[in-house]
């Protein structure tokens, strides 16, 4: 099956990545969201893998394309379910039962995530739950200063570009690295102008604003009489937040302005106050 085909019927360049990571025995087992469990399973089927279903439902909030936070409901109600991709039946029933359980490192491992990543994500879980659940935040805490690798661009998973599927514990995290030159290597084999097309994206800045992402691809930091300038000619902005994307888009240059440990985008006299300004290389 065609990379783009499965992409279209998981609605999601994403799921689509963790299916075939799983196919390719990269990945024990993926838990996917997803809303029409037979046309799911026909599909999986299709693949010669295997899925079991959540007995539960979750209502997504979705930011974007991307969803971080959800509501728990009965299999009665409207949402989706989550599906225990594998390639051997115990490992689906597995994960499905490690879930169920609320097995969090459980099933982290059995989805083949980081251990220092699982171990990150429960550390800030209730901080997190509170707030926008993505891990966005702490995670660049634990990261370098400077250029962060293409790979471990978390801000454009919020466009459907996203070469992992678990919170990187840091923008370096090797493990996290390993697995993400995985998906690289295999989306280069299903679709290489697509995989270019992910390099292209993922390689620039990230923007996290209080209550919006921006995502600037290929665009670069300078220093202009002491001054930061960040050079870019797109601008992906997450839905939701249009002020932003909107000022972004009315020059090719802003001013970061980093003051008393405050971040602020300017572009001519209006300024954006913003949490983290990250660059990918
Ligand atoms: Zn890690």
């Amino acid at each position: 099956m065609k990379f783009e085909r499965l992409a279209e019927e998981l609605n999601s360049r994403t799921r689509a990545l963790e299916v075939l990571l799983v196919k390719n025995g990269l990945k024990r087992s993926a838990r996917i969201a997803t809303g029409n469990e037979k046309r799911f399973s026909a599909l999986i089927e299709e693949l010669g893998l295997y899925a079991e279903f959540s007995d539960y439902k979750v209502r997504m909030e979705f930011s974007g394309m991307y969803s971080t936070k959800g509501t728990l409901v009965g299999k009665e109600e409207a949402g989706h379910s989550f599906a225990y991709v594998a390639l051997k039946k115990e490992d689906a029933r597995l994960a499905k039962q490690l879930d169920a359980e609320q097995n969090i490192a459980g099933l982290g491992m059995t989805l083949g995530y980081p251990e220092c990543c699982i171990e990150f994500f429960l550390k800030h879980r209730e901080e997190e739950l509170k707030n926008r659940n993505d891990y966005v935040l702490p995670s660049i805490e634990n990261s370098k200063k400077g250029k962060h690798p293409f790979h471990l661009n978390i801000f454009a998973r919020y466009f459907d570009f996203a070469l992992i599927s678990h919170a990187p514990h840091s923008l370096e995290c090797s493990e996290s690295m390993r697995i993400a030159k995985d998906s690289m290597n295999l989306l280069f084999k299903e679709n290489p102008v697509l995989a270019m097309t992910y390099q292209k994206v993922m390689t620039g800045a990230g923007i996290y604003g209080p209550d919006f992402v921006l995502l600037l691809p290929q665009a670069k930091t300078e220093t202009q009489n002491g001054k930061i300038i960040i050079v870019y000619d797109r601008v992906f902005c997450s839905p939701g937040n249009h002020h932003a994307g909107a000022v972004m888009r009315e020059s090719n240059a802003a001013l970061i302005e980093r003051e008393n440990g405050k971040t602020a985008i300017k572009v001519a006299d209006k300024k954006i106050d913003v949490l983290a300004v990250e660059e990918f290389g």
